[in-house]
């Protein structure tokens, strides 16, 4: 009863936008230090995949406390924790940006961030799109101009845990349609989680048909790409460790 009275607490937190949006304690800013830290130890340090036919750049592993962090952002009615998340996020591609010598011998144009939408239904279910959420926090790290309505979801797919791989390109087909997106800019697609690529690849044969390049894809968290390489977090884990796992797991059932 303890662990679950805390755990609502750290809900209501949230939807009170007061203390540590992840865990409530008192603090002056989004995260307390604890969360700060244990969060900023999900980061990933190695270069991302180059085999995918597209640049991928994750922030994190998905797992630990970026895991749990966002269950909270889909399921809690915690959209506030975005903000610090998509700020890291976007500081991170700027310095991967900066830093990158094949980046900077290119002189890449600036893209749209376009964020991979969520059926209408169901965005007005949840309040909110995550994806949606964290673009807004990248784009004022990044400075890139948002198209929101960049991408349209058309159809209620259904949700990927339940398919094989085949089966899950297939759900997609023709999922997304050309949303509103300015002149020919290149855009950088935005994801909260990016696992078999999927989502992505229906999202990129729209702006191919419409020859408008994607530059790349940014996601919050990678899933599948390394085991997890940071523990539940002690304070999540002692606090209220059951409730939120139970929620993470969540996630991997209803993620598409
Ligand atoms: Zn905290």
């Amino acid at each position: 009863m303890q662990m679950l009275n805390r755990f609502t607490k750290a809900v209501l937190g949230c939807l009170l936008d007061e203390g540590c949006l992840a865990c409530q304690r008192p603090t002056p800013g989004d995260l307390c230090r604890d969360c700060d830290r244990q969060l900023r130890c999900c980061q990933v340090s190695h270069a991302p995949p180059s085999n995918l036919g597209y640049p991928l750049f994750a922030w994190g592993d998905y797992g630990g406390m970026l895991r749990q962090a966002i269950a909270l952002i889909k399921y809690q009615n915690c959209p506030q924790l975005a903000r610090p998340l998509g700020h890291w996020l976007g500081q991170a591609w700027l310095a991967h940006q900066s830093n990158h010598p094949h980046n900077r011998s290119l002189k890449l144009p600036h893209p749209v961030v376009v964020p991979i939408p969520m059926y209408a239904d169901k965005q007005r279910q949840r309040g909110y799109n995550q994806a949606e959420r964290l673009a807004e926090a990248f784009c004022q790290v990044t400075g890139l101009p948002l198209a929101r309505r960049g991408l349209v979801r058309e159809r209620n797919t259904s949700p990927q845990f339940e398919l094989s791989g085949a089966e899950r390109e297939a759900n997609l087909q023709q999922a997304f349609r050309l949303g509103t997106v300015k002149g020919r800019s290149p855009v950088l697609l935005l994801d909260d989680i990016y696992t078999s690529g999927a989502t992505v690849r229906a999202a990129l044969q729209v702006f191919q048909a419409a020859a408008i390049p994607v530059q790349g894809v940014v996601v919050l968290a990678r899933a599948g790409s390394h085991p997890p390489a940071h523990p539940a977090p002690p304070s999540l884990r002692v606090s209220n460790g059951a409730a939120v796992g139970a929620i993470a797991r969540s996630i991997d059932r209803r993620r598409v």
